[in-house]
Parts: structure tokens; C-alpha cells; sequence
């Protein structure tokens, strides 16, 4: 028999990689806002509208700068689900914020923006949205609840990057967004991200904080004639090596985007019946939310089914994988937050969730395989 051994992630690459990397050395600049970064800024601000898109370091860090730029301080309040990446909460964590877990809607994953309201404090700050999977929160129903109360809103849009809601790009609908180009992530530059700025407020201070707290941006542009520390800030920038990868990827954005599209959609098609037999729930896209395959789950009965199921994958050479185990069960998420109502479904959905192999790349026969298994463990 035929040995398979399908990963469930290969980091994308799509040919230019090594070229541009090698321009950045020609360039003599391989330290970051080179050539390459300044071209991946602008592609992002062209594809998505926004005012300003600045590398980052990671997703993590784009974060922490919406932390910084949001003056989030000890003893404020940060309402988030509950089911995300640990990084969600630990950006503000290190600011000294209190994290405040809401439930999440079981159709998207995503916050149940219907419990928001209830979970305001005095002391709330602002509202992190996760967009799971690159499909949107519900983000009207969100930023009306914000500006009712005042509040900020960073949308992780880590795996979020070209989706949009209502035809706006996710990353530009709250105050803040923040992407990743983490080797898992849709497009890559190994580690990395973006800070997205809808409008111009925040751009300058923003600029600042990515560069250790000084005005060096303002000096290469010629506006200042000697760079000095102006404010608080950190080292946000990434290097011109990574940026020269990401590059790459970029100008193959529709094909990366293509490719995942057809694995998502053939994953799709080839288990439709095991949801209308009532085995399985597909994922849910709602109309107004364009995604970008990023991700490719469904959910069986329950955790022990679960189990069964990856171990069978396992068995017949293919790494499928669960996703978090939610925050505010882990150590850190109970020292540094609380869930606020009632966890009707952020730990019962998560331990139903499988997720299936889904890279560029991914072939045909692959996916073919991946199908028929997932379909001989449910007896079809
Ligand atoms: C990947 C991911 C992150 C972290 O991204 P890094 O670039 O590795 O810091 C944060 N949040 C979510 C939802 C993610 O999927």
C-alpha cells in the first residue's frame, strides 16, 4: 500500500523568494523600511484601502503597538472571546489590562457580539475582535456598540488578510488591525505582520512607536534634520530579508488565494452529505463575509469522537490537527482575565473542531485522499 505522509502546514513559497532576497543584500540594506518593505506597505494599503500599513515584527507586535497607541493601562478592561490565540490577550496583558472573556457564536467561531454590551465596565477600554478563520465578526453590530460606549476596537485580523465584510477589508473597519505573515499564515515572510491604520490619526505616533520611540522616520524623509527619542516605543520594525520573502508572495497573492480557494471548496463538496446526514458542521460564511481560505475545519460530535478521528488520520498519514484550547482555561488566561456570562459554547465547540491539512500547494490527489479517509472513519 501506498505510504502517505500529508503535512498539515508547508510554509508558502512561490519561486521569487531567494531572488529578492538576495536584491535586499545587493541593496545593501537588510536592516528594515527598505525597498521591499516599502513596497509590501503599499501593495497592503492599495489592496486594502487603508490609510497606513506598516510591517511588523509579528502579529503579536502589531498588537502590542495598538496596546501602546491605545494607552491601555493597568487596571483597564479588554473584552475578547475566549476561543483565540494566546497572543489576543498576552498584547495587553503586558500592559497591565484585565481581560475579559466573552462567549463565541457557534456558526463563525467568532465573538457573540450580541453578549458585548452586557461585559461593559467603567474600566472597559476596548473591544478585540478575532476574525477566525478570515471570516468577519459581525463588525456593524460591533462598531455601533463601540461608539456608544467610547470604546477602541482592534480587529486580530491574523488570519484575516485580503478578507473583507461588506466589501471592506478586515484589519480597516476598527482603530486598529493587526495581520500576521507567520509561516502558517495565508501569505508569509516566516515571522511577521502588519499594523493597519484606517486614517491618518494614529499614523504618526504609530511610526514612532514601530521605531524605539523615535522620530526616524520623519529624518529619512528629510522632515527633521537629526533623529531624537520623542516617545515611548519599542522595535517593531522587521528586516528587509523577511520583507523581500513576503514580497514574494505578494505579487502571487491571487494565485496563493486561488490555489487554498480550491482545497476549501473541493474539502467543502466532498463532505456535504456527511452534514446533511448530520455527522458533521461545515463552516458557515455569511453572506456579507469574504474569506480566503485560510483555515478548512469542521466539527464532529465531541471531543472524544474527535479524538478517535485524528488518531485514524493519524494512522493513514495525515496530520489534521484541533485549535485552541480556550484562554480562560489555561493558567495565564485565569491569573489575567475572567469570563464574563456563561460558556454555552467556547468549550464544547472548540473540542469538535478538527482542522484539516490546507497549504498552497496542496494536491489534488492529496485532497482526494484527506476526503476518502475523513469519509471511511464516518462509515460513507
Ligand atoms: C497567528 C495568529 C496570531 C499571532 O501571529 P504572529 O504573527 O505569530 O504573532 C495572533 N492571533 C491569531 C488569531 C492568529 O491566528
Amino acid at each position: 500500500m501506498e505510504q502517505h505522509n500529508i503535512a498539515f502546514n508547508i510554509p508558502p513559497h512561490t519561486g521569487r523568494e531567494l531572488e529578492y532576497i538576495e536584491q535586499a543584500i545587493k541593496n545593501r540594506k537588510i536592516s528594515g523600511d527598505g525597498e521591499f518593505t516599502a513596497k509590501c506597505n503599499a501593495w497592503l494599503e492599495e489592496q486594502t484601502g487603508a490609510n497606513r500599513v506598516l510591517l511588523s515584527t509579528s502579529c503579536t507586535h502589531a498588537l502590542e503597538m495598538s496596546a501602546l497607541l491605545g494607552q491601555i493601562r493597568e487596571g483597564d478592561e479588554i473584552i475578547l472571546p475566549s476561543y483565540t490565540f494566546v497572543s489576543s490577550g498576552d498584547a495587553f496583558v503586558v500592559r497591565g489590562a484585565k481581560l475579559v472573556f466573552v462567549d463565541i457564536r457557534p456558526d463563525t467561531m467568532n465573538i457573540d457580539e450580541k453578549l458585548i454590551e452586557d461585559a461593559i465596565t467603567e474600566r472597559t477600554k476596548a473591544i478585540l475582535v478575532v476574525h477566525y478563520a478570515g471570516v468577519a465578526c459581525e463588525m456593524d453590530t460591533i462598531m455601533d456598540i463601540a461608539k456608544r460606549h467610547n470604546l477602541l476596537v482592534v480587529e486580530d485580523a491574523a488570519q484575516g488578510v485580503l478578507c473583507s465584510y461588506k466589501g471592506r477589508a478586515l484589519g480597516t473597519i476598527g482603530d486598529f488591525g493587526c495581520y500576521s505573515f507567520h509561516e502558517t499564515k495565508n501569505f508569509s515572510m516566516g515571522e511577521g505582520g502588519a499594523l493597519v491604520l484606517k486614517d491618518t490619526a494614529y499614523v504618526e505616533e504609530a511610526e514612532i512607536i514601530r521605531e524605539k520611540g523615535t522620530d526616524r522616520k520623519k529624518f529619512f524623509r528629510g522632515e527633521v534634520d537629526k533623529y531624537q527619542w520623542v516617545d515611548w516605543g519599542s522595535s517593531y520594525l522587521p528586516s528587509e530579508l523577511n520583507a523581500a520573502y513576503l514580497w514574494a508572495q505578494l505579487e502571487c497573492a491571487d494565485k496563493i488565494t486561488t490555489d487554498r480557494m480550491n482545497s476549501f471548496n473541493e474539502y467543502y463538496e466532498g463532505l456535504k452529505d456527511l452534514e446533511q446526514k448530520e455527522r458533521i458542521t461545515l463552516p458557515y460564511i455569511p453572506k456579507e463575509c469574504e474569506h480566503n481560505a485560510h483555515m478548512f475545519y469542521f466539527k464532529c460530535r465531541d471531543l472524544e469522537e474527535r479524538t478517535k478521528l485524528l488518531g485514524f488520520l493519524k494512522e493513514s498519514g495525515i496530520l489534521a490537527v484541533f485549535h485552541y484550547v480556550p484562554l480562560h482555561s489555561s493558567k495565564a488566561g485565569r491569573r489575567f482575565g475572567r469570563f464574563h456570562g456563561e460558556d454555552r459554547f467556547t468549550t464544547s465547540e472548540s473540542e469538535r473542531l478538527v482542522r484539516l491539512p490546507m497549504y498552497y500547494g496542496l494536491t489534488e490527489d492529496d485532497r482526494a485522499f484527506v476526503i476518502e479517509k475523513v469519509r471511511e472513519f464516518f462509515g460513507t
